[in-house]
């Protein structure tokens, strides 16, 4: 039972963002910077978004050296060097959109640490280098192995160290924060903890069905342009047929250290792990690849074993010699495809688009996507 009121002046926009992750929130900046006059509502399940965007460790990077081997080894060269060139222009967007500022953006360094079995991909570096050369306009890899001691970690495990000279940090809650602030500069709507059940195309527009949790009844938002659905791995509620399946990541952070040896983003093992500092604490997530079965789970949840084995390489590898306190733990649930790893971008039909399943990579290519959707929703040839 809405009122008149409300029936009148909240239900109908051009446009309906479903999600309010970096790709929602993003889409929508997108059509609001290119039409200002478009009325764009965002509807978010969560109090907060709750989904990867604000669970994420804050990297934004374009890849590390044995990532992308094997990236190369499973995927065509052009496809591989897309994707990167997406990265790139995402992050210069992010930047861009929001300021450094904002987001506390540092570029601290990056650094890939290379373990004995993976020594001969430093026998790669310069053809890789060569091979990216055109997308990124410099030389990605180079040999830092010097700093293995200066950082403190342990040189049993850690033979070699390759930096990256097009990675950085950021924090993701100021990212996100920053995100949201500037959509309500442009007169974006958001409304959380609004749970979209239905997307239907009606043939003339687009009716978006949440369930109203005090009036326990559907109500319906109409788009009289599209609907977009930004809602990566939860998306297969509106997408059941496309390739779609959840990948949960765990995270955890220290206390504040002593003398924290290290500053900069960390990877290793093809990007399964990664950590970083944040002030004198570590962040340190991944390990997914211990047991993808149990991760492949939109469950916002943490693994014990997983985290358990998170603490030992902390204690083992990262921090050998210097004595931490895990402050606290959370997980985030990302999105991958089974054949390679670039996003979905479809009209699924003239009234709805979808822009979901981003992987590991949605902070790096998510306002990037936001502005490939604004074309879509333009593009009456597809
Ligand atoms: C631990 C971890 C580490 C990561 N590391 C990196 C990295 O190093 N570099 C990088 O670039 N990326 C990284 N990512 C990935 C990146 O965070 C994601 O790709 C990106 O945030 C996806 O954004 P999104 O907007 O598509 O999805 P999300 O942020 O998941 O947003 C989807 C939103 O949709 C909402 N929603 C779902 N269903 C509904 C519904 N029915 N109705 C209304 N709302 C709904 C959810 O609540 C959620 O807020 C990482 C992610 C995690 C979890």
């Amino acid at each position: 039972m809405l009122s008149f009121w409300e029936k009148n002046s909240f239900l109908h926009h051009d446009y309906i963002v479903v999600g309010s992750g970096i790709v929602g929130l993003s889409a929508a900046c997108s059509i609001k910077e290119q039409d200002p006059q478009a009325s764009v509502l965002v509807l978010e399940r969560g109090i907060l978004p709750t989904g990867a965007s604000t669970r994420n460790a804050g990297f934004a990077c374009i890849g590390s050296l044995t990532e992308l081997l094997a990236d190369l080894s499973h995927s065509p060269t052009p496809l591989v060097l897309s994707l990167l060139s997406m990265r790139l222009k995402g992050l210069q967007k992010l930047r861009e959109r929001l300021g450094d500022t904002a987001i506390d953006y540092r570029a601290l360094g990056s650094y890939e640490l290379i373990s004995e079995h993976e020594l001969a991909c430093l026998e790669e570096m310069e053809r890789l280098n060569t091979l990216l050369y055109p997308v990124l306009g410099g030389n990605a890899f180079s040999l830092a192995s010097h700093k293995i001691g200066e950082f403190g970690f342990d040189k049993t495990q850690v033979k070699a160290m390759i930096q990256n000279n097009f990675e950085g940090q950021l924090d993701t809650g100021k990212m996100m924060h920053s995100l949201w602030q500037y959509a309500s500069s442009l007169g974006i709507m958001v409304l959380t903890g609004a749970e979209v059940c239905s997307i239907t195309d009606s043939g003339n527009d687009a009716i978006v069905e949440v369930n109203h949790q005090i009036l326990h009844e559907k109500i319906a938002f109409i788009a009289n342009k599209s609907a977009i659905i930004c809602t990566n791995a939860f998306a297969k509620q509106f997408m059941p047929n496309e390739d779609i399946t959840p990948g949960r990541g765990q995270v955890l952070v220290t206390k504040p250290i002593d003398n924290l040896p290290f500053k900069g983003i960390f990877h290793f093992d093809e990007g399964y792990y990664y950590f970083r500092n944040y002030g004198n604490r570590v962040i340190f997530g991944g390990g997914r690849n211990l047991d993808f079965a149990t991760e492949a789970t939109t469950e916002i949840a943490y693994n014990p074993q997983i985290l358990a084995h998170l603490q030992h390489k902390l204690q083992t590898l990262i921090l050998p010699n210097t004595p931490f306190e895990v402050d606290m733990q959370w997980a985030g649930i990302m999105a991958f495809g089974t054949t390679d790893k670039m996003p979905i971008l479809k009209k699924i039909s003239p009234h709805i688009v979808a822009g979901v399943r981003l992987g590991g990579m949605g902070v790096a290519i998510g306002s990037l996507l936001g502005d490939q959707i604004y074309e879509l929703l333009n593009d009456d040839s597809k």
